[in-house]
């Protein structure tokens, strides 16, 4: 018996089998690719993003913001915006039913 020849268990479905190499923890390839990709399911779970509080700074470069962008932006309350946009007193582009505003209009009203 060759020393190289090694009765190990298998990782995957727990038989008894000879590894080739000290290395060796699959039985077959079938169990090798079935724990590959057993692996790689775990590598891709997907960590939950943390949401990202937006910042006076991000906003800077943009000429249109939404509600939430204003509302950090111009330090105004949500309730004022939808107020203005009620009363029609503040322009706005309906995108996808979404609000935006053009900055410079925003300006006008704080
Ligand atoms: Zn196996």
């Amino acid at each position: 018996m060759s020393h190289l020849q090694i009765k190990r268990n298998c990782v995957v479905c727990k038989e008894e089998f000879i590894a080739k190499s000290s290395k060796g923890i699959y039985c077959s390839i079938i169990c090798f690719k079935r724990n590959w990709r057993k692996l790689q399911k775990e590598n891709n779970v997907v960590i939950p993003k943390v949401k990202r509080i937006i910042t006076k700074e991000d906003l800077l470069p943009k000429h249109y913001l939404s509600i939430k962008e204003a509302v950090v932006f111009f330090e105004i309350s949500e309730v004022t915006l939808r107020r203005l946009i009620k009363e029609n007193n503040l322009k706005y582009v309906c995108l996808k039913n979404r609000f935006l505003f053009l900055k410079s209009d925003l300006e006008g009203i704080t």
